[in-house]
Order: C-alpha cells, then structure tokens, then sequence
C-alpha cells in the first residue's frame, strides 16, 4: 500500500508523526539537505528507500553554516518543486522547519567538532562551516532519531565530520555516503550550479577531468607533487581562483606524499566568479 508524503514544520507534529511512521518497529533513514533538489539529492533518497523501512527527508537551508558574507540569502528556494519531487519517490516525511524553530530566541549551545573538522580544507576558508554542520546535524539526528543516514561524498570533509560526530556522541545513527552523482560531462551536481553563467558552466567541467587526469598519472607512478601542481594549472588556466587542491588520505584526511601513504582522495575547492565548486575522487 502506498502511503502519501506528510510534511510537518513543528515539532510537536513531527514527533506525532514519527510515533505513527515507525510503528511495528519499521526502521527510519534521514536525508538530510538544504533543499533545491537535483538528482543528486534524489540519489540519497533511492539509497535511504534501499536501506530503510521509512525516509525522511529534512529541508532547511542552515543559518548556522552560512559566514555573514556567504550566499545564505541568495541560496536557492525551490520548496514547492522539492516536496513534488520527494512525493514523486515515494518519501514518507518532509520535516521543514523554520529557522525559529531551529533556532529559538536564547539558543545558545553550538557543537564543535575536531579532527576532520580541523583538517585545513574547508575549514581553512570556511572557519564557522563545520560548527554550523555539526550543531543542526546533532539537532536533527536528536529529533527524528533515524537509524541510518544518508550523506553524499560530493561533501567529502563534511561525511566525516558527520561519520565521527555520530559515533563520538554515540548517536546511534549510522551514517552512509553515496558516490558524488555528476551531470554527463563530469560537473558534480550541486545547487549552486544554477549560479553559474553559460560560459563558466562549460569552464567547470575542468575540475572532474582535472583529477581523472591526475588520478591516471599516479597509477603510472608519476610524482604526486609535480600531478598536482599541473593539475592546479591547468584548472586555474580555465578561470578558477584555488581555494585548495589537495591529495589526503581517504579517511584521516591526513596529507600524503604518495601513493604509499593511502587510500589517497583528491580535494578540491574553486572559485569562478563569484562561484565556489568544491568535488573530490578516490584514486
Ligand atoms: P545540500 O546540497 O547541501 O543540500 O546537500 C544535501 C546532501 O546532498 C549532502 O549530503 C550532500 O553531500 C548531498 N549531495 C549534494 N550534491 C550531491 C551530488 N552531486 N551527489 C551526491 N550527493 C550530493
């Protein structure tokens, strides 16, 4: 039997309704996004359906992870679109708060998470971010209570944050990645691709086909320092100012010299215009 989606912006109705979605014991996923869905997020979500009983999806674009002079405002709205979509794969809550109900007046705890946190990638331009990421995944983790959730890879440093914040504060919430989904020509999908004017979107394919480029010298043993550097040529050739561009290992994020030192995963973050991608890939 199909059951139809609920959205709910309160807590008091979230709570009732989580009491009705895990009854005989069904098992709950949460997605967790900031909305503007692409099929990226729909990916999460067919994943989540894979692993659980029941999904959830959250839409709340986060105050908390935004620096004053970030796109906070300027962040996409699509909500009505959003919700057809989810309804569309069969979700079964829509948790959409507001950021009062987020963030009440006199709020005032904020979760600081270490070692990925602190591994000078994001963190090193974005200072405040993974706080922000932290204290709203702890609240939502708290709220639904979810026995899986579903993170995407396309936010590599951000997985595991979330990975090691769940298990540190013994949340009880497994927490699963998914391959980044990317558009044909190798962009990663994101919704800040909408900022993109047509000639910076052809530009930023460059980034992917950068670390395939890279990812294949290494496999020939070529020199790590000297793929890299290349690399940030050739990337920064196409219009893109670095913020980084990084080999780490896959699951410290600590920095490597080779391939030795590995599994070893690419970072990157990159500015065109007034536009920040960020993408990564194993090697
Ligand atoms: P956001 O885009 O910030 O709302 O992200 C919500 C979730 O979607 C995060 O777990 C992201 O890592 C994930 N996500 C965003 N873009 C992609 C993508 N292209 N492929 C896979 N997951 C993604």
């Amino acid at each position: 039997m199909s059951r139809s989606l609920i959205v709910v912006r309160a807590l008091p109705q979230l709570r009732r309704s989580l009491l009705d979605l895990r009854r005989e014991e069904a098992s709950v996923a949460l997605v967790p996004t900031m909305g503007a869905l692409h099929e990226g997020h729909l990916a999460l979500v067919r994943l989540a359906k894979r692993r659980a009983d029941r999904v959830v999806v959250s839409l709340f674009v986060n105050p908390a992870q935004f620096a004053a002079h970030e796109d906070f405002g300027a962040y996409p709205r699509t909500l009505k679109s959003d919700i057809a979509k989810l309804a569309a794969e069969g979700v079964d809550l829509v948790w959409n708060p507001n950021a009062d109900t987020m963030y009440p007046k006199g709020f005032s705890t904020r979760v600081a998470p270490e070692g990925p946190a602190l591994a000078g990638l994001e963190d090193a331009v974005r200072p405040h971010f993974f706080g922000g990421v932290a204290t709203v995944v702890t609240k939502l983790f708290t709220q639904v209570r979810p026995d899986f959730a579903i993170f995407g890879q396309k936010d590599y440093q951000q997985l595991q944050v979330v990975t090691q914040l769940s298990r540190d504060l013994d949340l009880g919430v497994k927490v699963v990645g998914l391959p980044t989904v990317r558009e044909r020509d190798g962009l990663a999908m994101s919704s800040r691709n909408v900022y993109l004017t047509p000639e910076q979107r052809q530009a930023a394919p460059v980034l992917f086909a950068t670390m395939k480029d890279v990812k294949a010298r290494l496999r020939r043993s070529e020199d790590l320092r000297k793929a890299m550097r290349d690399g940030a040529r050739r990337i920064e050739a196409d219009g893109f100012k670095i913020d980084y561009f990084e080999a780490r290992h896959a699951h410290t994020l600590a920095k490597v010299k080779s391939l030795a030192d590995g599994p070893v995963r690419l970072l990157v973050a990159a500015k065109i215009g007034n536009t920040r991608l960020i993408d990564n890939a194993a090697v």
